[in-house]
């Protein structure tokens, strides 16, 4: 899965925050789709409301079909079946910004699983894998959830000194090439999680009990 939310904050028609997520997400899948690429798994994209009131529409998500944890979802449980097959979520809700790398949230094993999939884009600028954790977007529920979910890294532009729930958050600050950049990133890792033998690993059971605090939405 890959996802960026829909509603913004008032003042700013929402350019940075966050339609340009949401431009990056459609022009991903559709870069796959021109190529004519066919995944071995399910692609689907999120584009959800609610995020500013509290990430209401990717926790609502995640509930219905995953669970909240794997011990909310037992054996006779008919998420269960989505939840063993769920591999991965991205999210991307830091404005308009290049991406740059993933932030891991403390899974180290996608570290090493991610690694390689950093050599084809290393050209666009983007080399980090970070084990630590980006809050405050739609990945923090599938995350608390114990599933492997992560934000990537990006400039920061005019993101908090500018944009950020402010009235200067219209069109013309989305930045074209940066855009594209991140485009390019997405249906790269997109296309790489759709088509890898393994499911992106999720961190030990006992990382579930330790969930981080849902914060109130960027
Ligand atoms: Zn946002």
């Amino acid at each position: 899965m890959l996802g960026a939310h829909l509603d913004s904050w008032h003042a700013g028609t929402g350019a940075t925050d966050n339609a340009t997520g949401v431009a990056v997400c459609m022009e991903a899948v559709r870069i796959l789709r021109a190529l004519d690429l066919q995944p071995r798994r399910t692609i689907r994209v999120a584009l959800w409301t609610g995020e500013e009131q509290g990430l209401l529409g990717s926790r609502a998500y995640v509930a219905d079909h995953f669970g909240t944890s794997a011990r909310a979802c037992e054996t006779d449980d008919p998420r269960k079946a989505e939840r063993d097959a769920f591999s991965v979520y991205f999210n991307l809700d830091t404005g308009t910004g290049r991406i740059r790398g993933l932030f891991l949230q403390g899974n180290e094993p996608a570290r090493a699983f991610f690694r390689p999939w950093l050599a084809p884009v290393r050209d666009l600028g983007v080399a980090t894998l970070t084990l630590a954790s980006s809050g405050g977007s739609d990945h923090i529920p599938f995350d608390a959830a114990g599933l492997p979910a992560f934000e990537f890294a990006q400039d920061m532009i005019e993101y908090n000194t500018r944009t950020h729930h402010s009235s200067l958050d219209l069109y013309d600050r989305a930045v074209a090439d940066d855009l594209k950049q991140a485009s390019v990133v997405m249906a790269a890792f997109i296309h790489n999680a759709a088509n890898t033998d393994e499911k992106v690993p999720r961190k030990p059971l006992e990382a579930e009990t330790l969930k981080p605090p849902v914060s109130v939405a960027e």
